[in-house]
Protein backbone atom coordinates (compact mmCIF):
# COMPACT_ATOMS: atom_id res chain seq x y z
CA UNK A 1 0.00 0.00 0.00
CA UNK A 2 2.42 2.44 0.94
CA UNK A 3 4.71 1.26 -1.85
CA UNK A 4 1.86 2.26 -4.27
CA UNK A 5 0.79 5.27 -2.45
CA UNK A 6 4.90 6.53 -2.87
CA UNK A 7 5.07 5.24 -6.90
CA UNK A 8 1.93 7.67 -7.77
CA UNK A 9 3.34 10.35 -5.87
CA UNK A 10 6.06 10.10 -7.94
CA UNK A 11 4.38 9.65 -10.88
CA UNK A 12 2.19 12.72 -10.09
CA UNK A 13 5.70 14.91 -9.30
CA UNK A 14 6.95 13.00 -12.84
CA UNK A 15 4.14 14.12 -14.88
CA UNK A 16 3.67 17.79 -13.06
CA UNK A 17 7.35 18.27 -13.99
CA UNK A 18 6.50 17.46 -17.48
CA UNK A 19 3.48 18.77 -18.17
CA UNK A 20 4.94 22.29 -16.20
CA UNK A 21 7.41 22.59 -18.73
CA UNK A 22 5.03 22.11 -21.73
CA UNK A 23 3.05 24.63 -19.97
CA UNK A 24 5.91 27.12 -19.77
CA UNK A 25 7.01 26.89 -23.49
CA UNK A 26 3.40 27.08 -24.34
CA UNK A 27 3.35 30.44 -22.59
CA UNK A 28 6.20 31.44 -24.15
CA UNK A 29 4.89 30.58 -27.34
CA UNK A 30 1.58 32.58 -26.89
CA UNK A 31 3.73 35.62 -26.05
CA UNK A 32 5.89 35.38 -28.85
CA UNK A 33 2.97 35.08 -31.27
CA UNK A 34 1.51 37.47 -29.04
CA UNK A 35 4.42 39.24 -29.48
CA UNK A 36 4.52 39.37 -33.66
CA UNK A 37 0.68 39.84 -34.28
CA UNK A 38 -0.55 42.48 -31.37
CA UNK A 39 2.49 44.26 -31.01
CA UNK A 40 1.27 45.23 -27.49
CA UNK A 41 3.45 47.28 -24.75
CA UNK A 42 5.87 45.14 -22.77
CA UNK A 43 3.46 45.54 -19.52
CA UNK A 44 0.48 43.84 -21.38
CA UNK A 45 3.07 41.39 -22.59
CA UNK A 46 4.51 40.15 -18.86
CA UNK A 47 0.82 40.51 -17.87
CA UNK A 48 -0.02 37.78 -20.55
CA UNK A 49 2.48 36.19 -19.60
CA UNK A 50 2.28 35.87 -16.20
CA UNK A 51 -1.84 34.89 -16.35
CA UNK A 52 -0.74 32.40 -18.65
CA UNK A 53 1.27 30.72 -16.38
CA UNK A 54 -1.12 31.16 -13.62
CA UNK A 55 -3.97 29.37 -15.19
CA UNK A 56 -1.81 26.93 -17.00
CA UNK A 57 -0.47 25.98 -13.88
CA UNK A 58 -3.84 25.73 -12.27
CA UNK A 59 -5.02 23.50 -15.43
CA UNK A 60 -1.42 21.25 -15.01
CA UNK A 61 -2.26 20.79 -11.53
CA UNK A 62 -6.26 19.78 -11.87
CA UNK A 63 -5.48 17.59 -15.35
CA UNK A 64 -2.67 15.58 -13.50
CA UNK A 65 -4.21 15.14 -10.19
CA UNK A 66 -7.22 14.03 -12.07
CA UNK A 67 -5.30 11.77 -13.63
CA UNK A 68 -2.80 10.00 -11.39
CA UNK A 69 -5.00 9.47 -8.44
CA UNK A 70 -8.79 10.21 -9.02
CA UNK A 71 -8.72 8.73 -12.56
CA UNK A 72 -6.49 6.02 -12.42
CA UNK A 73 -8.43 2.99 -11.60
CA UNK A 74 -11.59 4.59 -13.03
CA UNK A 75 -13.04 3.37 -16.63
CA UNK A 76 -10.94 4.75 -19.67
CA UNK A 77 -14.03 6.24 -20.48
CA UNK A 78 -15.10 8.23 -17.64
CA UNK A 79 -11.40 9.38 -17.51
CA UNK A 80 -11.52 10.77 -20.97
CA UNK A 81 -14.45 12.67 -20.69
CA UNK A 82 -13.10 14.34 -16.97
CA UNK A 83 -10.23 15.15 -18.73
CA UNK A 84 -11.88 17.02 -21.71
CA UNK A 85 -14.44 18.27 -19.41
CA UNK A 86 -11.20 19.82 -17.13
CA UNK A 87 -9.77 21.51 -20.33
CA UNK A 88 -12.80 22.93 -21.45
CA UNK A 89 -14.26 24.83 -17.89
CA UNK A 90 -10.31 26.01 -18.03
CA UNK A 91 -10.63 26.85 -21.06
CA UNK A 92 -14.21 28.93 -20.27
CA UNK A 93 -12.44 30.54 -17.34
CA UNK A 94 -9.51 31.62 -19.28
CA UNK A 95 -12.01 33.35 -21.87
CA UNK A 96 -13.84 34.85 -18.83
CA UNK A 97 -10.89 36.21 -17.28
CA UNK A 98 -9.30 37.22 -20.50
CA UNK A 99 -12.56 38.52 -21.08
CA UNK A 100 -13.17 40.82 -18.18
CA UNK A 101 -9.46 41.81 -18.52
CA UNK A 102 -9.87 43.36 -21.90
CA UNK A 103 -13.34 44.59 -21.05
CA UNK A 104 -15.15 42.91 -23.45
CA UNK A 105 -18.98 43.60 -24.07
CA UNK A 106 -21.11 41.29 -21.90
CA UNK A 107 -23.06 40.55 -25.62
CA UNK A 108 -19.16 39.67 -26.89
CA UNK A 109 -18.64 37.45 -23.51
CA UNK A 110 -22.00 35.39 -23.82
CA UNK A 111 -21.32 35.02 -27.61
CA UNK A 112 -17.47 33.45 -26.85
CA UNK A 113 -18.97 31.20 -24.06
CA UNK A 114 -21.39 30.02 -26.35
CA UNK A 115 -18.85 28.82 -29.49
CA UNK A 116 -16.77 27.70 -26.48
CA UNK A 117 -19.46 25.28 -24.98
CA UNK A 118 -20.51 24.93 -28.56
CA UNK A 119 -16.80 23.58 -29.26
CA UNK A 120 -16.42 21.57 -25.86
CA UNK A 121 -19.36 19.65 -26.53
CA UNK A 122 -18.11 18.61 -30.06
CA UNK A 123 -14.95 17.53 -28.11
CA UNK A 124 -16.44 15.49 -25.31
CA UNK A 125 -18.87 13.75 -27.83
CA UNK A 126 -15.75 13.00 -29.99
CA UNK A 127 -13.79 12.13 -26.15
CA UNK A 128 -17.24 9.69 -26.01
CA UNK A 129 -16.44 7.91 -29.59
CA UNK A 130 -13.20 7.37 -29.26
CA UNK A 131 -13.91 5.83 -26.18
CA UNK A 132 -16.32 3.81 -27.05
CA UNK A 133 -14.43 2.51 -29.06
CA UNK A 134 -11.20 1.90 -27.63
CA UNK A 135 -13.04 0.77 -24.59
CA UNK A 136 -14.78 -2.07 -26.69
CA UNK A 137 -11.99 -3.69 -28.58
CA UNK A 138 -10.38 -3.59 -24.88
CA UNK A 139 -13.44 -5.88 -23.59
CA UNK A 140 -13.18 -8.19 -26.28
CA UNK A 141 -9.34 -8.63 -25.87
CA UNK A 142 -10.65 -9.09 -21.87
CA UNK A 143 -13.21 -11.28 -22.73
CA UNK A 144 -11.02 -13.76 -25.10
CA UNK A 145 -8.06 -13.80 -22.30
CA UNK A 146 -10.78 -14.91 -19.64
CA UNK A 147 -11.95 -17.26 -22.01
CA UNK A 148 -8.47 -18.19 -23.37
CA UNK A 149 -7.41 -18.74 -19.14
CA UNK A 150 -10.76 -21.06 -18.33
CA UNK A 151 -9.28 -23.58 -21.24
CA UNK A 152 -11.08 -22.41 -24.21
CA UNK A 153 -7.77 -22.49 -26.67
CA UNK A 154 -10.21 -22.04 -30.16
CA UNK A 155 -10.78 -18.11 -28.83
CA UNK A 156 -9.96 -15.90 -31.35
CA UNK A 157 -11.13 -12.28 -31.39
CA UNK A 158 -12.03 -9.51 -33.78
CA UNK A 159 -9.91 -7.45 -35.22
CA UNK A 160 -11.29 -3.29 -35.10
CA UNK A 161 -10.41 0.04 -34.32
CA UNK A 162 -6.66 1.52 -35.35
CA UNK A 163 -3.78 0.43 -35.98
CA UNK A 164 -2.23 -0.63 -32.32
CA UNK A 165 -5.26 -2.22 -31.47
CA UNK A 166 -5.76 -4.72 -35.20
CA UNK A 167 -2.06 -5.27 -34.11
CA UNK A 168 -2.68 -6.11 -30.06
CA UNK A 169 -5.41 -8.46 -31.31
CA UNK A 170 -3.67 -9.72 -34.03
CA UNK A 171 -0.84 -10.87 -31.68
CA UNK A 172 -3.35 -12.12 -29.30
CA UNK A 173 -4.79 -14.34 -31.52
CA UNK A 174 -1.94 -15.35 -32.56
CA UNK A 175 -0.98 -16.32 -29.08
CA UNK A 176 -3.72 -18.28 -28.48
CA UNK A 177 -2.80 -20.50 -32.23
CA UNK A 178 0.32 -21.32 -30.82
CA UNK A 179 -1.06 -22.18 -27.36
CA UNK A 180 -3.60 -24.32 -28.86
CA UNK A 181 -1.03 -25.85 -30.91
CA UNK A 182 1.53 -26.96 -28.37
CA UNK A 183 -1.44 -27.82 -26.40
CA UNK A 184 -2.20 -30.18 -28.99
CA UNK A 185 1.09 -31.80 -29.26
CA UNK A 186 0.74 -32.42 -26.22
CA UNK A 187 -2.49 -34.20 -26.20
CA UNK A 188 -0.84 -36.30 -29.13
CA UNK A 189 2.13 -36.91 -26.95
CA UNK A 190 0.19 -38.12 -24.12
CA UNK A 191 -2.22 -40.13 -26.42
CA UNK A 192 1.31 -41.94 -28.19
CA UNK A 193 2.57 -42.71 -24.79
CA UNK A 194 -0.19 -44.02 -23.34
CA UNK A 195 -0.61 -46.38 -26.72
CA UNK A 196 3.08 -47.51 -26.80
CA UNK A 197 2.59 -48.78 -23.07
CA UNK A 198 -0.68 -50.65 -24.13
CA UNK A 199 1.07 -52.13 -26.87
CA UNK A 200 4.46 -53.03 -25.14
CA UNK A 201 1.75 -54.69 -22.76
CA UNK A 202 0.16 -56.40 -25.29
CA UNK A 203 3.37 -57.65 -27.19
CA UNK A 204 4.50 -59.19 -24.14
CA UNK A 205 1.50 -60.81 -22.50
CA UNK A 206 0.67 -62.95 -25.66
CA UNK A 207 3.78 -64.80 -25.56
CA UNK A 208 4.22 -64.85 -21.73
CA UNK A 209 0.91 -66.64 -21.47
CA UNK A 210 1.42 -69.25 -24.30
CA UNK A 211 4.74 -69.68 -22.62
CA UNK A 212 3.07 -70.36 -19.06
CA UNK A 213 0.31 -72.93 -20.76
CA UNK A 214 3.52 -74.29 -22.52
CA UNK A 215 5.61 -74.99 -19.37
CA UNK A 216 2.70 -76.13 -16.98
CA UNK A 217 1.34 -78.41 -19.08
CA UNK A 218 5.52 -79.83 -19.37
CA UNK A 219 5.40 -79.45 -15.54
CA UNK A 220 2.30 -81.69 -15.09
CA UNK A 221 3.37 -84.18 -17.47
CA UNK A 222 0.38 -84.08 -19.69
CA UNK A 223 2.63 -83.73 -22.77
CA UNK A 224 4.17 -86.68 -24.36
CA UNK A 225 7.82 -86.71 -25.99
CA UNK A 226 6.64 -85.72 -29.07
CA UNK A 227 4.02 -82.86 -27.71
CA UNK A 228 7.12 -81.76 -24.96
CA UNK A 229 9.95 -81.26 -28.19
CA UNK A 230 7.21 -79.24 -29.65
CA UNK A 231 6.13 -77.03 -27.41
CA UNK A 232 10.06 -76.56 -26.32
CA UNK A 233 10.74 -75.59 -29.85
CA UNK A 234 7.74 -72.67 -29.17
CA UNK A 235 9.10 -71.93 -26.14
CA UNK A 236 12.89 -71.18 -27.31
CA UNK A 237 11.00 -69.36 -30.45
CA UNK A 238 8.66 -67.02 -28.10
CA UNK A 239 11.55 -66.08 -25.88
CA UNK A 240 13.64 -65.60 -28.86
CA UNK A 241 10.87 -62.47 -29.85
CA UNK A 242 10.49 -61.16 -26.14
CA UNK A 243 14.34 -60.93 -26.07
CA UNK A 244 14.38 -59.10 -29.84
CA UNK A 245 11.17 -56.93 -28.77
CA UNK A 246 13.13 -56.38 -25.36
CA UNK A 247 16.26 -54.89 -27.68
CA UNK A 248 14.47 -53.24 -29.91
CA UNK A 249 12.42 -51.11 -26.95
CA UNK A 250 15.50 -50.37 -25.52
CA UNK A 251 16.75 -49.30 -29.35
CA UNK A 252 14.53 -47.32 -29.30
CA UNK A 253 14.31 -45.28 -26.39
CA UNK A 254 18.27 -44.61 -26.75
CA UNK A 255 17.14 -43.13 -29.64
CA UNK A 256 14.56 -41.23 -28.35
CA UNK A 257 16.91 -39.83 -25.38
CA UNK A 258 19.36 -39.03 -28.17
CA UNK A 259 21.80 -41.43 -26.25
CA UNK A 260 22.48 -43.70 -29.00
CA UNK A 261 26.17 -43.75 -29.59
CA UNK A 262 26.89 -44.47 -33.41
CA UNK A 263 30.14 -45.55 -34.23
CA UNK A 264 30.01 -44.07 -37.56
CA UNK A 265 33.68 -44.86 -39.69
CA UNK A 266 34.11 -44.31 -43.56
CA UNK A 267 32.71 -47.07 -45.52
CA UNK A 268 30.99 -48.16 -48.78
CA UNK A 269 27.19 -48.14 -49.42
CA UNK A 270 27.28 -50.39 -52.69
CA UNK A 271 29.18 -53.76 -50.43
CA UNK A 272 26.32 -52.72 -47.77
CA UNK A 273 23.67 -53.08 -49.96
CA UNK A 274 25.73 -56.13 -52.03
CA UNK A 275 25.62 -57.62 -48.24
CA UNK A 276 22.06 -57.34 -47.85
CA UNK A 277 21.03 -58.51 -51.13
CA UNK A 278 23.04 -61.82 -50.60
CA UNK A 279 21.38 -62.18 -46.85
CA UNK A 280 17.60 -61.55 -47.76
CA UNK A 281 17.82 -63.73 -51.14
CA UNK A 282 17.04 -67.01 -49.72
CA UNK A 283 14.23 -65.30 -47.81
CA UNK A 284 12.69 -63.70 -51.09
CA UNK A 285 13.72 -67.00 -52.58
CA UNK A 286 11.09 -68.81 -50.09
CA UNK A 287 8.43 -66.38 -51.90
CA UNK A 288 9.51 -66.98 -55.18
CA UNK A 289 10.22 -63.26 -55.16
CA UNK A 290 12.41 -61.69 -57.42
CA UNK A 291 15.46 -59.45 -55.62
CA UNK A 292 17.70 -57.42 -57.38
CA UNK A 293 19.90 -54.48 -56.88
CA UNK A 294 20.35 -51.37 -59.24
CA UNK A 295 23.87 -48.82 -58.26
CA UNK A 296 23.75 -46.00 -60.61
CA UNK A 297 27.69 -44.89 -60.68
CA UNK A 298 29.73 -44.43 -58.86
CA UNK A 299 28.78 -44.63 -54.88
CA UNK A 300 31.50 -42.44 -53.06
CA UNK A 301 32.65 -43.56 -49.76
CA UNK A 302 31.20 -41.65 -46.66
CA UNK A 303 30.85 -41.90 -43.04
CA UNK A 304 28.08 -44.38 -41.29
CA UNK A 305 27.45 -46.90 -38.51
CA UNK A 306 27.94 -50.18 -40.61
CA UNK A 307 25.84 -52.25 -38.16
CA UNK A 308 22.47 -49.44 -38.05
CA UNK A 309 22.30 -48.51 -41.69
CA UNK A 310 22.35 -52.72 -42.28
CA UNK A 311 19.70 -52.70 -39.37
CA UNK A 312 17.76 -49.91 -41.29
CA UNK A 313 18.53 -51.99 -45.00
CA UNK A 314 17.17 -55.75 -43.56
CA UNK A 315 14.14 -54.03 -41.89
CA UNK A 316 13.13 -52.30 -45.51
CA UNK A 317 13.95 -55.07 -47.39
CA UNK A 318 12.76 -57.41 -44.43
CA UNK A 319 9.36 -55.43 -44.98
CA UNK A 320 9.31 -55.83 -48.66
CA UNK A 321 9.84 -59.34 -48.77
CA UNK A 322 6.86 -59.68 -46.00
CA UNK A 323 4.58 -57.57 -47.62
CA UNK A 324 5.12 -58.43 -51.03
CA UNK A 325 3.00 -61.48 -53.06
CA UNK A 326 4.98 -64.76 -54.60
CA UNK A 327 6.52 -63.75 -57.32
CA UNK A 328 6.63 -60.37 -56.87
CA UNK A 329 9.88 -58.17 -57.30
CA UNK A 330 12.01 -56.65 -55.14
CA UNK A 331 14.70 -53.58 -56.13
CA UNK A 332 17.16 -52.18 -53.93
CA UNK A 333 18.33 -48.86 -55.51
CA UNK A 334 21.48 -46.38 -55.11
CA UNK A 335 22.56 -43.35 -56.65
CA UNK A 336 23.68 -39.49 -55.73
CA UNK A 337 22.07 -36.75 -55.83
CA UNK A 338 22.45 -32.78 -55.25
CA UNK A 339 25.34 -33.81 -52.19
CA UNK A 340 23.74 -36.61 -50.79
CA UNK A 341 23.15 -40.96 -51.60
CA UNK A 342 20.05 -41.98 -51.91
CA UNK A 343 18.89 -45.83 -51.63
CA UNK A 344 15.33 -47.02 -52.24
CA UNK A 345 13.51 -49.94 -52.02
CA UNK A 346 10.67 -51.02 -54.30
CA UNK A 347 8.71 -53.41 -54.05
CA UNK A 348 5.36 -54.84 -56.01
CA UNK A 349 3.29 -55.51 -53.12
CA UNK A 350 -0.14 -54.95 -51.43
CA UNK A 351 0.96 -50.72 -50.85
CA UNK A 352 -0.08 -49.06 -47.97
CA UNK A 353 -3.65 -47.68 -46.94
CA UNK A 354 -4.07 -44.15 -47.07
CA UNK A 355 -5.30 -44.35 -43.42
CA UNK A 356 -2.25 -45.87 -42.15
CA UNK A 357 -0.33 -44.27 -44.76
CA UNK A 358 0.93 -41.01 -41.73
CA UNK A 359 1.45 -43.27 -39.11
CA UNK A 360 3.84 -46.80 -40.33
CA UNK A 361 6.71 -44.24 -38.55
CA UNK A 362 5.17 -44.89 -35.62
CA UNK A 363 6.29 -47.32 -32.83
CA UNK A 364 4.14 -50.20 -32.74
CA UNK A 365 1.99 -49.14 -35.41
CA UNK A 366 0.70 -51.69 -37.62
CA UNK A 367 -1.01 -51.50 -40.74
CA UNK A 368 -4.88 -53.37 -40.55
CA UNK A 369 -3.60 -55.65 -42.49
CA UNK A 370 -0.75 -56.67 -40.69
CA UNK A 371 -2.29 -56.89 -36.84
CA UNK A 372 -1.96 -60.17 -36.26
CA UNK A 373 1.38 -61.28 -34.99
CA UNK A 374 1.74 -64.42 -37.58
CA UNK A 375 1.81 -61.88 -40.21
CA UNK A 376 3.87 -58.71 -39.49
CA UNK A 377 6.22 -57.89 -37.17
CA UNK A 378 5.75 -55.45 -33.76
CA UNK A 379 5.33 -52.79 -35.53
CA UNK A 380 8.81 -50.92 -34.02
CA UNK A 381 11.04 -51.67 -37.83
CA UNK A 382 10.15 -48.60 -39.53
CA UNK A 383 10.07 -46.38 -36.14
CA UNK A 384 13.38 -47.54 -35.41
CA UNK A 385 14.80 -47.34 -38.66
CA UNK A 386 13.51 -43.66 -39.18
CA UNK A 387 15.56 -42.85 -35.95
CA UNK A 388 19.01 -44.50 -37.31
CA UNK A 389 18.48 -42.76 -40.62
CA UNK A 390 17.98 -38.97 -38.77
CA UNK A 391 20.90 -40.35 -36.16
CA UNK A 392 22.80 -39.93 -39.16
CA UNK A 393 21.59 -36.61 -40.11
CA UNK A 394 19.40 -38.44 -42.54
CA UNK A 395 15.79 -38.33 -43.85
CA UNK A 396 13.72 -41.43 -44.79
CA UNK A 397 10.31 -40.97 -46.69
CA UNK A 398 7.47 -43.49 -47.93
CA UNK A 399 5.62 -43.26 -51.29
CA UNK A 400 3.01 -46.04 -52.00
CA UNK A 401 0.27 -46.66 -54.42
CA UNK A 402 -2.38 -49.00 -52.99
CA UNK A 403 -2.22 -52.56 -54.51
CA UNK A 404 0.88 -51.95 -57.07
CA UNK A 405 3.31 -51.44 -54.47
CA UNK A 406 5.61 -49.49 -52.06
CA UNK A 407 9.08 -47.21 -52.44
CA UNK A 408 10.72 -46.34 -48.95
CA UNK A 409 13.53 -44.09 -49.99
CA UNK A 410 16.48 -42.42 -47.11
CA UNK A 411 18.90 -40.18 -48.18
CA UNK A 412 22.46 -40.00 -46.46
CA UNK A 413 24.47 -36.78 -46.55
CA UNK A 414 27.84 -36.93 -48.07
P1 LIG B 1 6.10 -54.48 -38.78
O1 LIG B 1 6.95 -55.12 -37.78
O2 LIG B 1 4.64 -54.62 -38.53
O3 LIG B 1 6.50 -54.76 -40.19
P2 LIG B 1 7.14 -51.90 -39.31
O4 LIG B 1 7.40 -50.76 -38.39
O5 LIG B 1 8.31 -52.43 -40.03
O6 LIG B 1 6.40 -52.98 -38.46
O7 LIG B 1 6.04 -51.48 -40.34
C1 LIG B 1 4.87 -50.81 -39.88
C2 LIG B 1 3.73 -51.04 -40.81
O8 LIG B 1 4.01 -50.45 -42.07
C3 LIG B 1 3.48 -52.50 -41.13
O9 LIG B 1 2.64 -53.08 -40.18
C4 LIG B 1 2.84 -52.44 -42.50
O10 LIG B 1 1.45 -52.21 -42.35
C5 LIG B 1 3.43 -51.20 -43.13
N1 LIG B 1 4.51 -51.52 -44.09
C6 LIG B 1 5.84 -51.45 -43.87
N2 LIG B 1 6.52 -51.77 -44.98
C7 LIG B 1 5.60 -52.06 -45.95
C8 LIG B 1 5.67 -52.45 -47.31
N3 LIG B 1 6.83 -52.61 -47.96
N4 LIG B 1 4.49 -52.63 -47.97
C9 LIG B 1 3.30 -52.46 -47.36
N5 LIG B 1 3.18 -52.08 -46.06
C10 LIG B 1 4.31 -51.88 -45.36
Amino acid sequence: MVNLTQSRNFKFLRSLMLAGSVTLFAAGIAVLLAFMWLKPPARELGDLFSYLLISGSVSVLLGVGWLVYAGQNTRLQLQLIVTYLIGAVIALVNIGVTASLMFLSAHDFSLLTLLLIFSGSISIFFAYYISTQLTRQVQQLVRGANQLASGKLDTRVKGGGNRELVELSQAFNQMAINLQTSFEKQRQAEQSRKELIAAIGHDLRTPLSSLRLMTEAIQDGVTDEQQTKLFMGRISGEVAYMSGLIEDLFELSQLDAGALKLRCEPGNLSDLISDTLESMRAQAEVKHQNLCGEIAGHIPQLSFDTRKIQRVLNNLVGNAIRYTPEGGKITLKAWVESGKVLVSVIDTGEGIKPDDFDRIFEPFYRGERSRGREHGGAGLGLAISKGLIEAHQGTISVESSEGKGSKFTFQLPL
